[in-house]
């Protein structure tokens, strides 16, 4: 063992002995020698940290036995609760009384994840009338309780408001990045809540952020995060969407005329704004015309000539704005948010390979998005710059490459899960159903759920790759469960109350779709089966995913289409096992899987688990663990 990794070690067997239920896991160590390693070197890692592994704590501890100051970024919000909540205080304890190891750690969130105090001011001065009387009374009282409720709070979160308000509320009192003017511009600056959190955030050793706060952060030239020495990636089979996200420009109607009347507030003649705000809605329509379609490059000529319309207003506004320069918020903000209207209206124009053009619609209104179709330049000054730790619990094939970093599949990390899996669980896999879309399968595929349900007894997460099945599901099947078996379906609460509910009625049964594939996390009896309909093949017709298949080629499916699947169904199956004792089976009901030759490869992610086509042995299964 070198010293680093003696050093990591140590320490993890100090963390290890203070924990409630202390256990030493082989994968554990191993990773953390790996992650050790890494740091010395000044590399790049991928780790396959299977379930039940501890990952967070095989990279949190020797990035702290190293004093490296570290960005952990993550996919969910489940995951940073529980480095909230869990292992960062939990090493922090351990690490408090060695001033080598003593370390501290915040979280940071977007801009518009906290109260802005120059909005505050505006309303609570009445200098904002209109956001109050303009809006709706529900929506007037939310702002003046978040507003109050601002005045005392000592990190104006979002997350820690403790009362619910809309959308539309918190909108008002908070300020996106395009609009503030920056703290330097800002009265209310040296005691802005965003500029609190970033300055907490400089002084911490270790920084919870989330993956889109990350790609903003590498488009806005790293300015916002503060530097440091390893990122580790958590989750990392989601980076390259949201990469691809953040990387992409997105116009609508709605944005330009938002833009038009921040500038309306800030400008002394009323004529500039309300020709953007005419082009706004001929920019609508004009994109309407085109909704679910991929664009050709260059644009078509309605829509460019839209868009160059709306950006010559925007200089002519600018223009203004700049001829009568001053330091009021609303000149300033009218001057933020027109200069990245207009940045983002140029960015929309350049056309280049690797760029796909599309529009969408999103609750009923047209949305112009030009996405990169690959991610790998925007992070490759972090591969050049940065030690790299990126983990998951499914890493698909191909991934690193398609992320710009060059690590071979075979020189991947795979640390195995420290559970029994031949032992645990089973892996059903239906082979009698008709297929999906077969005029008779949604009765067999209701007969079967029910079938499964009752030979468990409830303690079931059933997850659905469409809105319309789960739906039908669940109303096929309301009241059929069995006696004492309650069934939750995602629309019923938020997510959280929703599996609080699951979690403490140990014989119900949740009906989900893909929000519930990830960042479910219930042990114990209450989670015995978990349900996938079918295989969660990524959409046919998406434009970004259709323009990477296009330059796949003849391998595309296998190349795009069967890696994500079996990520996702890795994800799903992921939820049944939680600790050692839990026991239970996953059952996949598409027939597509025993007839098709891409079968080996889609159950690449769950290969470790027995595997039957015969429901009696699921029965069986479910009733050896009754005796
Ligand atoms: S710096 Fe920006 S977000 Fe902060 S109070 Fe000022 S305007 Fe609001």
């Amino acid at each position: 063992m070198t010293p680093a990794e003696q050093k990591a070690v140590d320490l993890l067997e100090r963390v290890v002995a203070q924990m409630p239920h202390a256990e030493h896991r082989s994968g554990q160590t191993e990773m953390v020698q790996h992650v050790a390693n890494t740091i010395d070197t000044g590399a790049a890692l991928v780790v396959q940290a299977g379930t039940g592994t501890g990952k967070t704590l095989g990279y949190l501890v020797p990035i702290l036995a190293a004093g490296q100051t570290a960005i952990i970024a993550t996919y969910t919000k489940a995951l940073q609760d529980q480095l909230a909540s869990v292992d960062l205080p939990l090493l922090q304890a351990a690490c408090a009384d060695d001033p080598d190891l003593a370390f501290s750690w915040a979280i940071l969130k977007g801009r518009n994840n906290y109260l802005c105090r120059q909005r505050m001011s505006e309303i609570e001065t009445g200098h904002d009338q209109l956001a109050l009387t303009d809006a709706p009374r529900d929506v007037a009282e939310d702002i003046r309780r978040l507003v109050a409720w601002g005045a005392d709070s000592p990190s104006g979160e979002m997350s820690d408001v403790p009362f619910s308000f809309g959308d539309s509320a918190w909108r008002k009192v908070s300020l996106g990045s395009d609009e503030c003017p920056g703290a330097s511009k800002c009265a209310f600056g040296e005691t802005c809540f965003t500029e609190l959190a970033r300055a907490n955030a400089n002084n911490a050793n270790v920084i919870v952020v989330n993956f889109t706060l990350y790609g903003l952060d590498l488009e806005q030239d790293r300015e916002f995060l503060p530097a440091h020495d390893v990122v580790v990636f958590d989750e990392v089979h989601e980076l390259e969407d949201v990469i691809s996200d953040t990387a992409s420009v997105t116009i609508t109607g709605r944005m330009v005329a938002n833009a038009a009347e921040t500038a309306r507030a800030g400008l002394s003649s009323q004529k500039l704004a309300n020709a953007l705000n005419k082009t706004a809605k001929e920019l609508d329509e004009v994109l309407s015309q085109f909704s679910g379609q991929r664009l050709a490059s260059p644009l078509p000529d309605d829509i460019d000539a839209a868009l160059r319309n709306a950006g010559t207003q925007c200089d002519l506004i600018l223009e203004k704005l700049r001829a009568s320069p001053s330091e009021t918020p609303e000149h300033l903000r009218a001057t933020a948010a027109v200069s990245r209207m207009l940045e983002a209206l140029r960015k929309v124009l350049v056309s280049g390979s690797n760029i796909v053009a599309f529009v969408s619609d999103v609750r009923g209104a047209a949305r112009l998005t030009a996405a990169p179709k690959r991610v790998n330049h925007v992070l490759g000054t972090v591969w050049q710059d940065t030690t790299a730790i990126l983990t998951s619990a499914t890493i698909p094939p191909g991934m690193p490459k398609r992320l710009g970093l060059v690590v071979e599949d075979d020189a991947i990390v795979r640390v195995p899960s420290p559970f029994n899996y031949a032992k645990q669980s089973l892996l059903y896999l239906a082979d009698d159903l008709p297929v999906p879309n077969a005029p008779d399968r949604a009765p067999r595929l209701q007969a079967r759920i029910r079938e499964l349900i009752t030979s468990s007894g409830g303690s079931a997460l059933v997850l659905f790759t469409s809105w319309g099945v789960l739906r039908d599901t669940a109303a096929a099947l309301n009241g059929q469960l069995g006696k004492g078996i309650n069934m939750y379906v995602q629309d019923d609460m938020p997510k959280k109350a929703l599996l609080d509910a699951f979690r403490t009625d140990t014989t119900s049964c949740l009906f989900a779709t893909r929000g519930f594939f990830q960042g479910v996390d219930v042990p114990g009896d209450a989670l015995r089966l978990v349900i996938i309909d079918k295989v969660p093949f990524p959409a046919m017709h998406d434009p970004l995913l259709d323009a990477r298949r296009e330059d796949a080629g003849d391998g595309a499916f296998m190349i795009i289409d069967v890696p994500m699947a079996a990520a996702a169904l890795a994800q799903a199956a992921g939820r049944l096992i939680r600790t050692a004792t839990d026991r239970g089976v996953v059952a996949i009901l598409d027939p597509r899987l025993s007839q098709k030759r891409y079968k080996r490869a889609v159950l690449s992610g769950v290969e470790h688990m027995p595997e039957t086509n015969r429901l009696v042995e699921v029965e069986d299964f479910f009733a050896k663990q009754r005796v």
